[in-house]
């Protein structure tokens, strides 16, 4: 039996090809988090659907829909939640989440706002709430939105306030902030997300969208080692968590589908903080820097990497 179909979550076509086949032994391996009985379990017999498929488009995605029993299994019994809540104390995480509200308060910066000041930010699927722990101060009203009983009371025992069903979320006043943090390649109904995510903004405010960034080339190789019995090259492919996998140009896709305008990337938000002062908070200069990253983006596609897009809604 088969589960039923999803389109393609960029094109909304029905028209992809099987690219990569995966066992559950296989997303054991590369989750070390898993556990393969109980994700066996979980599968309900399904396990001949782990396989990503590729649409004319380009968009690579799961096309089976898994039911919710399914994900829930998964997502409440199979995954190590003691791992899971030990990532939020890593260094480098929270080093990204400052660099990236670093990066926000910047894009404010450059639309001339001199003062922090009544700034609602939203981030939806916001896990253990860390980042809201990072946002929060003078200024700012954070809101955090999670399904996940376990992570809600964790972040609610720090003082976050968090919305937790569909009723909460639609009363909630639009935000100058919506954040989407690794995110989009779990979710099924990426369309809705995307349009909550652009009526909720206030016209002008940012999307912070973060997620895997696995080009061409990279999938290739993935898809050699594959046929040669070799591991594959990402711990991020699991068809049931991640249903969608972008890259860069998907993504940039994606946001100017949904209405919204590219302001710079990751890297050229990083980019940007290099020089003298006077060029920090220039739109020529990140003009500039986003043409130079389109050109790398073509150039190397090789690795295993991750991007973080801040869009903005058009006023
Ligand atoms: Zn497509």
């Amino acid at each position: 039996m088969n589960l039923p179909e999803r389109l393609c979550p960029l094109c909304l076509k029905n028209d992809s090809l099987p690219i990569l086949s995966l066992t559950p032994e296989d997303v054991v391996s590369l989750n070390v988090g898993y556990e393969l009985k109980r994700f066996r379990d979980a599968l309900q017999g399904y396990e001949n659907q782990l396989i990503y498929s590729q649409c004319s488009c380009g968009m690579i995605y799961c096309k089976f829909r898994w039911p919710d029993t399914i994900l829930s299994q998964v997502y409440e019994q199979t995954i190590d939640h003691a791992m899971s809540v030990r990532k939020i104390f890593r260094l480098e995480r929270r080093l990204y989440l400052i660099r990236q509200w670093e990066n926000v308060l910047r894009i404010f910066a450059i639309h001339g706002k001199e003062y922090v000041e009544g700034l609602r930010v939203l981030d939806f699927g916001c896990g253990w709430g860390d980042s809201l722990d990072v946002y929060r101060g003078p200024g700012v009203e954070t809101f955090g939105f999670e399904l996940d009983r376990l992570k809600i009371e964790g972040a609610l025992k720090r003082g976050n306030r968090i919305l937790q069903t569909q009723e909460e979320l639609e009363a909630l006043e639009p935000v100058d902030v919506f954040i989407l943090n690794a995110v989009i390649e779990h979710v099924q109904e990426g369309q809705d997300l995307m349009r909550l995510a652009y009526n909720k903004l206030k016209p002008g405010g940012v999307l912070v969208l973060s997620t895997m960034d696995f080009r061409p080339t990279f999938i290739r190789k993935n898809i050699n080692n594959s046929a040669l019995g070799k591991p594959l090259l990402s711990q991020h492919f699991n068809p049931v968590e991640h249903v969608n996998i972008y890259d860069y140009f998907t993504v940039q896709r994606t946001l100017e589908i949904f209405g919204f305008k590219s302001f710079a990337s990751w890297n050229v938000m990083q980019w940007a903080a290099l020089p003298v002062p006077y060029l920090r908070n220039s739109r020529l200069w990140i003009r500039a820097l986003n043409q130079i990253e389109n050109l790398l983006a073509h150039l190397f596609q090789n690795k295993e990497r991750a991007i973080t897009v801040y869009a903005l809604k058009k006023k």
